[in-house]
């Protein structure tokens, strides 16, 4: 599975609609700082799921809606898509291709889910990116910082990221989920 492309509109410093195409090979975004390198992976950890405001780097989830620059307003919607190539089924779906959608809008605090343009809940993304072994909280998206801290982590939360890489994690999610009921 790899990622073909990326679609911001209003996702943090991107206002206009920007698409990024990526091969299936390595690829490396360049930029001086504040250009918004870091943005674009905020925005793939959002659209897989991602909750927590901070670790997206903002206060409340709306500040990842363009917020408005120098000659520029602000926008009332983020909407983001992931575009996957799914020949080799690593999405339990049929498709070939599948695109995933986050959308949030400011006045209403309203938001939506799309898988492959229907509607749906952010739990299903959630559950079909975990059991590809993507997914939020997976080791697929490393942030700038997370090296260090991870070097600093305490045995436990080390633990846990030995479980995340094996695979494990997902299973250990449910059967607390199933405890929990
Ligand atoms: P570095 O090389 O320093 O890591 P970077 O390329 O990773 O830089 P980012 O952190 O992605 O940079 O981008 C930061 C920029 O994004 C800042 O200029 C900030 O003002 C802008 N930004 C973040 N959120 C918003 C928002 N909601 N609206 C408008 N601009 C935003
Ligand atoms: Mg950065």
């Amino acid at each position: 599975m790899f990622l073909k492309r990326i679609e911001l509109q209003g996702f943090k410093s991107f206002a206009d609609k920007t698409v990024i195409e990526f091969e299936n090979e390595v690829t490396g975004i360049v930029g001086p700082n504040g250009c918004g390198k870091s943005n674009v992976n905020d925005a793939i950890r959002w659209v897989l799921g991602e909750q927590s405001a901070k670790s997206l780097r903002g206060g409340s989830m709306s500040d990842v809606i363009f917020s408005g620059s120098e000659g520029r307003k602000a926008v009332n919607m983020a909407e983001v898509t992931l575009v996957f190539d799914n020949t080799k089924k690593h999405f339990d779906v049929e498709f070939e291709e599948v695109s995933v959608t986050r959308k949030l809008f400011r006045n209403s605090g309203e938001a939506e889910y799309m898988i492959n343009n229907t509607p749906c809940r952010l739990k299903d993304i959630v559950n079909m990116v975990m059991d590809s072994g993507l997914g939020r909280d997976s080791l697929s998206v490393i942030s700038q910082g997370n090296i260090q801290s991870f070097v600093e982590s305490k045995p436990e939360d080390r633990r846990a990221l030995f479980e995340e890489a094996a695979g494990v994690a997902k299973y250990k999610k449910r059967k607390n989920e199933s405890l929990s009921k």
